[in-house]
C-alpha cells in the first residue's frame, strides 16, 4: 500500500482506516452477494440490509426515538438550506429565526429568505464570527416558525458545547461538521441534518432526522423530490439513493460503535485530540493566535493564525513535507485550519503538535540569531 499522509482536510475528509480496508476487501464482491456494492440494485435484498442496518445504527448511536424519522437525502447539506425552509416555512406568516455563528449559518439564512420571512436572532459578524451568543443575547421573534443553528461552524472553528434554552419553537440544526462526533440530545431538536463527508462518511448522502409532527407542514405544491414526506414514505428510496455512500456511512457507524466506544467514547477521543492543539496555542504566548474564543472553540476544526502570512505559508509547506496535508485555512478566515474529525488518529494530531512546537522554536532561534 502506498504510504498514507495525515489528512487535515475540512471535507471530504479522512476516513477510518478499518472502514477503507473493509470497503477495499468487499469491493469486488460483497460477502454472500457476489457483486460489488457499486453494482447492486438499490432494490436488492443486499441493499435492503445495508439501508436497514445503517438506519438502525444511527438510531442506536444517537438514541433517536420513535417519534423521529431518519431519511437519506442527496444535494448535500447545501440543499437542506433550501429544503428546510421549503418544507417548514413556505407559505407561513411567522418568520424563521437564524442564529448566525459563521459562514454556513449565513449561507443557510440567505437561502431561507427565498422561501419566507427570516429574522436574524443573532449575528456574530462584528467580531468576525469568533464566538457564540449567550441565551440573553439571542433575540428571537414573536413566534418563530423554527430556529436554525449550526452546531459547528467548519470554517471559523466555533462549536456549541452547551446549547442555551431557546424556548419551544422547533430547533433545526446543521450538524454537518460534528455529526457522530459526540452524543446529541435529539429530543431537543425538530430537525437535524448533516452531510456525511466530514465525520460520517463520504460525499453523496445527507442524513436528516425529522420529528414526525413537522412533516405536516410540507405542502403538496412542493416538487416531489424536495418534500421530506417523499423520502419518509419511500424509506429513502423514491429514486436511486447513493448506494455506496450509504454503505460507507453504515461502516463508519459500526466502527464508532464497535471500536470507539459509541458516541461518548468518540467525544472523549475528539476532545483529547483537540486539547493537544489548543494547549500549544494557549502556551505559545500569542505566536499561534486562535481564531475562536476559548469558550467556543471547536473540537473538529482548530483555526489559528501565525504572526504573518509568510510564516503561515512556510508552516504549511514544511507540514506538507512532513506528511501533514491540507492545513491551509479558508480564505475568509485565513491562517491555518486543522480539521481533526473522528477518523483523524491521535498520532496525526501529535505529529502536528510536534511540528507546531518545532516551528515556533525555530522562529525563536532565528529571531535570537537575527
Ligand atoms: C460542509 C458543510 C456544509 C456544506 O455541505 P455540502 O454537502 O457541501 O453541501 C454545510 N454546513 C456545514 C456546517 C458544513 O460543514
Amino acid at each position: 500500500m502506498p504510504e498514507r499522509v495525515f489528512n487535515f482536510s475540512p471535507g471530504p475528509a479522512v476516513l477510518p482506516l478499518p472502514v477503507l480496508e473493509q470497503a477495499r476487501d468487499e469491493m469486488l464482491a460483497l460477502p454472500g452477494v457476489g457483486m460489488s456494492v457499486l453494482e447492486i440494485s438499490h432494490r436488492s435484498p443486499a441493499f435492503d440490509r445495508i439501508l436497514e442496518e445503517t438506519i438502525a445504527s444511527l438510531r442506536e448511536l444517537l438514541g433517536v426515538g420513535a417519534d423521529y424519522e431518519i431519511v437519506f437525502l442527496q444535494g448535500g447539506a447545501s440543499l437542506q438550506f433550501s429544503m428546510v425552509p421549503m418544507n417548514l416555512l413556505r407559505g407561513r406568516s411567522e418568520k424563521a429565526d437564524y442564529v448566525l455563528t459563521g459562514t454556513w449559518g449565513v449561507t443557510a439564512a440567505k437561502e431561507a429568505r427565498r422561501e419566507g420571512g427570516v429574522h436574524v436572532a443573532w449575528d456574530g459578524k462584528a467580531s468576525n464570527y469568533d464566538g457564540l451568543p449567550t441565551a440573553s443575547e439571542i433575540a428571537l421573534s414573536e413566534r418563530p416558525s423554527y430556529i436554525h443553528i449550526t452546531s459547528n461552524e467548519t470554517i471559523q472553528g466555533v462549536q456549541w458545547k452547551q446549547l442555551p434554552d431557546l424556548g419551544d419553537a422547533p430547533l433545526v440544526c446543521d450538524c454537518s461538521s460534528d455529526f457522530l462526533s459526540r452524543p446529541i440530545d435529539v429530543e431537543r431538536y425538530g430537525l437535524i441534518y448533516a452531510c456525511a463527508q466530514k465525520n460520517a462518511g463520504i460525499a453523496g448522502v445527507t442524513v436528516a432526522i425529522i420529528r414526525r409532527d413537522l412533516l405536516e407542514r410540507s405542502s403538496d405544491t412542493l416538487p416531489k423530490m424536495l418534500d421530506y414526506r417523499t423520502f419518509v414514505e419511500a424509506g429513502s428510496r423514491p429514486n436511486t439513493p447513493p448506494v455506496f455512500a450509504v454503505y460507507i456511512l453504515g461502516l463508519v457507524c459500526r466502527w464508532i460503535r464497535d471500536t470507539m466506544g459509541g458516541l461518548k467514547g468518540m467525544a472523549a477521543h475528539n476532545a483529547a485530540k483537540a486539547k493537544l492543539l489548543y494547549d500549544v496555542l494557549d502556551a505559545s504566548g500569542g505566536f499561534y493566535a486562535g481564531h475562536a474564543r476559548p469558550d467556543c472553540r471547536s473540537d473538529m476544526n482548530v483555526t489559528f493564525r501565525l504572526p504573518s502570512e509568510a510564516l503561515e505559508n512556510e508552516f504549511t509547506t514544511l507540514a506538507t513535507a512532513l506528511g501533514l496535508v491540507d492545513l491551509k485555512g479558508h480564505r475568509s478566515v485565513g491562517g491555518i485550519r486543522a480539521s481533526i474529525y473522528n477518523a483523524m488518529p491521535v498520532a496525526g494530531v501529535e505529529a502536528l503538535r510536534d511540528h507546531m512546537l518545532a516551528f515556533m522554536e525555530s522562529q525563536a532561534v532565528s529571531r535570537a540569531d537575527g
